[in-house]
């Protein structure tokens, strides 16, 4: 019997929330009995596995065959659900992201596993199993009962922190059983931003909204996020008008980030906004209007002018970190 967590593998490097996929199993193990295992997919050397051991997980079964680098859901879906049932699997875990939204649903179908994506904590009951999801985008939290004896969860980005349980870890290569190995689907070509901050991973997150009154303002966003080492973000009319790419769109319809701090400047707070950044540890919110509704749900405010506010923040920032 064991938890298997999917670990995400990213051109030979582990995203993460795969420390904390395997944080969160080693709890979830302390209740239901059982070990921790990895499942990883593509090409990775051990030594970046090998950290997964400080968080309790004690082995990882490795598909590392360099033709499943490029991820195909439908094949990694039939890898997983191998490993799974040769793993005694009774519960897999995911990171709640695209993958996990891609990933969970399939596997679900193949394994007769009940499926709860947006996994906000542990369960707050075993038997019966019971869990905490986000619901109406982050309106409103759901208690949901698993009652197949194979669960699968996706769990939020950064909801659960990453706690160190040191243990052995050992590695274990696996040849799946597929007819074919590439999805009835080609990828022929692929245009990948580099550079920046990856936003969804992003600790600190600086975002621009219609108050930035054009894309030819965002140097002094750059200027702070690269001062803070955080990554850009955007709200939609922005990406909508092509200001910034729609990558950086977050909220209901984009990006579902939940970093340490958010600074939303210019942004006036429509719930389909928050929706996408209210699991942020702490909101800054720049605003020219006292009665924006970003307000009600900051941390901290500051009622000015961002073209104002924010050269003088980056400096104030500069000059602190200079003098550490
Ligand atoms: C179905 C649906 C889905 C949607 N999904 C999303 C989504 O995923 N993400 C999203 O962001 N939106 C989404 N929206 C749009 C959303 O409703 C809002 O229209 C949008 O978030 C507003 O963007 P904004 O805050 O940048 O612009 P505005 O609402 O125009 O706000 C601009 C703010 O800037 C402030 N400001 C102006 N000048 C300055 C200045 N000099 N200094 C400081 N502040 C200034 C203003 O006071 C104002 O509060 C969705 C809408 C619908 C209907």
């Amino acid at each position: 019997m064991s938890i298997l967590v999917y670990i995400q593998n990213v051109k030979g490097q582990i995203k993460k929330q795969s420390f904390e996929l395997t944080a969160y199993a080693w709890q979830l193990a302390q209740k239901m009995g059982g070990s921790i295992t990895g499942i990883v997919i593509g090409e990775i050397d051990n030594e970046h596995l090998q950290q997964l051991g400080k968080y309790g997980m004690t082995k990882v079964i490795k598909v590392g065959d360099a033709v499943f680098n490029t991820r195909f859901n439908g094949v990694y879906t039939r890898i997983i659900e191998q490993v799974a049932k040769q793993e005694a699997a009774r519960v897999v875990l995911f990171p709640d992201n695209n993958l996990g939204k891609a990933l969970g649903p399939r596997l679900s179908v193949r394994l007769k596993a009940g499926f709860v994506p947006e996994v906000m904590a542990l369960p707050v009951s075993y038997d019966p199993f019971i869990v905490t999801k986000r619901a109406f985008t982050g309106r409103a939290l759901a208690n949901v009962q698993v009652n197949s004896s194979r669960k699968i969860l996706s769990l939020m980005i950064n909801a659960f922190g990453i706690n160190e349980n040191p243990v052995e870890l050992s590695f274990q290569e696996f040849q799946p059983q597929l007819d074919r190995t590439t999805s009835r689907l080609q990828l022929v070509n692929r245009l990948v931003y580099e550079g920046g901050v990856n936003l969804v991973d992003a600790d600190i997150v600086v975002s621009g909204g219609r108050g930035m009154k054009g894309g030819e303002n965002w140097a002094m966003l750059e200027e702070l996020a690269g001062t803070l080492g955080a990554a850009l973000a955007c709200s939609r009319p922005v990406a909508d008008d092509g200001w910034r790419s729609p990558d950086e769109h977050v909220g209901q319809t984009g990006k579902i980030i939940a970093p340490k701090i958010y600074f939303a400047v210019g942004i006036s707070g429509a719930i389909q906004h928050v929706a996408g950044v209210s699991g942020s540890k702490c909101l800054v919110a720049i605003n020219s209007d006292p009665d924006a509704p970003i307000f009600d749900v900051a941390d901290y405010g500051i009622v000015g002018d961002a073209f104002k506010v924010i050269p003088e923040l980056t400096a104030v920032f500069k000059a602190h970190l200079a003098s550490h």
